[in-house]
């Protein structure tokens, strides 16, 4: 007599899988946290029907700012209201950040940053960033690689910036022990001096606020910052890409064979910069940096995104209430900058790439599911996410592309009270989130736990 074998605890049956390669009718087995099977008929202990919907690994955001204290104003979805808003929008792990205060170690900002993110409802990484003052630390970034910090975030831009010296030996440094640098690539100092110029002409409306952070010089700092990292001799991702300009320098640094990477967002793919004109706090609202641009950048990142020439979509996710963004509209300059997006992102990214045709396209079903969740795993370090295959995390997403939505304030589970996507109808919703074999989210329903989210060494 031998054992018959167990059943799986759960199987998702008669969906059609999505991967990054393929499309094809499926049933997905799930046993504990991780995938057991997939394949035709499973049957599991416990079974969903997934019949009309997209069966797809759970969806990665690599860059989430989630209560982040910027100058006066905490950013609004902390870890437990912003890992669940990205639950209910079909996303099992974030990348969020560490940043280390002057007489502070690495590992002791970083322990402290898992102490704030302990009420994460999905899996996380976090970013070490390196500003001016931990270009003196580097020694440490070995101890930090090994806690897990797979990737360390430079910037270009704001008071952590760092010049193109101190880019160089953050850069070598991340190469030494194998961490990917990921970049917020502005020209500083064109930046603040056209601010200063604007705001001395009486120029102060968010519609200045585009005109003082130019597309072509985003662009030539991306560049700068590639050649520093070529030169190197390492890899570097380019975060929130917004216009042509940068695009184009990162397809030129691909046609030369270098290791370079680049991400947009769903404001960039959605909204364009004639929001800046809006009267009032309207017009404040969508101010995030690099800024909006004219509809024909937007045009470009969508093409970008299908060619290849852009590798992945995150969120830059970074929201402020409206009474803290109508702090700035007597000086564009002092709004606190960045808007929510990470419980639309994936859905947003579907309309945008797979959406919009009479009969589903396979490969640009393929197309979303790797810039959303695939490619994101892979880039990020998230060694067992990003896939379904056998052995990896069940991180499961069941979506309906049928399902119309609505976005607004109320029918998100974000906490800024204002959404850029306000009234726009949507046509696809994740309706299912499953975390490490955990159903999360079932048909519109809170089903997780606070803190059941783990960090993840990367
Ligand atoms: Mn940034
Ligand atoms: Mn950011």
């Amino acid at each position: 007599m031998t054992e018959p074998t167990p059943l799986p605890d759960l199987v998702i049956r008669h969906g059609t899988v999505v991967t990054a390669t393929a499309v094809f009718p499926a049933d997905v087995a799930i046993t504990g946290r991780q995938i057991a099977a997939i394949g035709r008929d499973l049957r599991g202990q416990r079974e969903i029907d997934a019949s009309g919907q997209y069966v797809i690994p759970g969806a990665i955001d690599g860059h989430v700012h989630l209560g982040m204290p910027i100058g006066r104003f905490t950013s609004t979805d902390d870890f437990c209201h912003g890992t669940r808003a990205a639950a209910f929008g079909g996303t099992t792990a974030i990348v969020d950040f560490v940043e280390t205060r002057p007489e502070e170690t690495m590992l002791a900002a970083l322990a402290a940053r898992q102490a704030v993110a302990a009420e994460a409802v999905i899996d996380y990484g976090l970013h070490m960033t390196i500003g001016p003052t931990d270009v003196a630390k580097l020694d440490q970034l070995p101890a930090a690689r090994a806690a897990g910090c797979g990737s360390v975030k430079l910037y270009m831009a704001y008071g952590l910036r760092l010049n193109d010296g101190e880019l160089l030996r953050a850069l070598a440094a991340a190469a030494e022990v194998g961490a990917l640098p990921v970049v917020h690539a502005e020209n500083w100092d064109v930046i603040t001096t056209l601010i200063a110029a604007n705001l001395a002409a009486g120029r102060t409306a968010p519609h200045w606020h585009p005109r003082s952070r130019p597309a072509e010089l985003e662009g030539e700092a991306a560049g700068r910052v590639i050649d520093i990292a070529a030169y190197v001799g390492t890899p570097v991702h380019i975060f929130h890409v917004s216009c042509a300009a940068t695009v184009a320098r990162i397809a030129a640094a691909k046609a030369r064979g270098l290791p370079v990477t680049g991400e947009t967002c769903p404001q960039y793919l959605t909204l364009t910069d004639e929001l800046y004109d809006r009267p009032g706090v309207a017009g404040a609202l969508p101010v995030c940096s690099p800024p909006l641009r004219p509809a024909a950048d937007r045009d470009a990142l969508w093409r970008a995104l299908s060619s290849g020439a852009l590798d992945l979509v995150t969120t830059d996710h970074c929201p402020f209430t409206a009474d803290e963004k109508a702090t700035g509209l007597d000086d564009f300059s002092r709004i606190p900058g960045g808007v929510p997006s990470i419980e639309s992102r994936l859905a947003l990214v579907y309309a945008g790439l797979a959406g919009d045709r009479a009969t589903p396209d396979p490969a640009a079903l393929s197309r979303w599911v790797d810039v959303c969740c695939t490619t994101p795993a892979r880039i990020f370090g998230f060694a067992r996410k990003g896939q379904l295959l056998p052995g990896y995390d069940a991180d499961v997403v069941l979506f309906d592309p049928t399902r119309e939505f609505t976005i607004s304030p109320e029918s998100l589970h974000e906490t800024a009270g204002w959404t850029p996507y306000d009234g726009l109808t949507v046509r696809g919703w994740p309706t299912t989130t499953i975390s490490r074999g955990e159903v999360i989210v079932a048909d519109g329903r809170w089903l997780g736990t606070v803190g059941r989210g783990r960090f993840v060494a990367r």
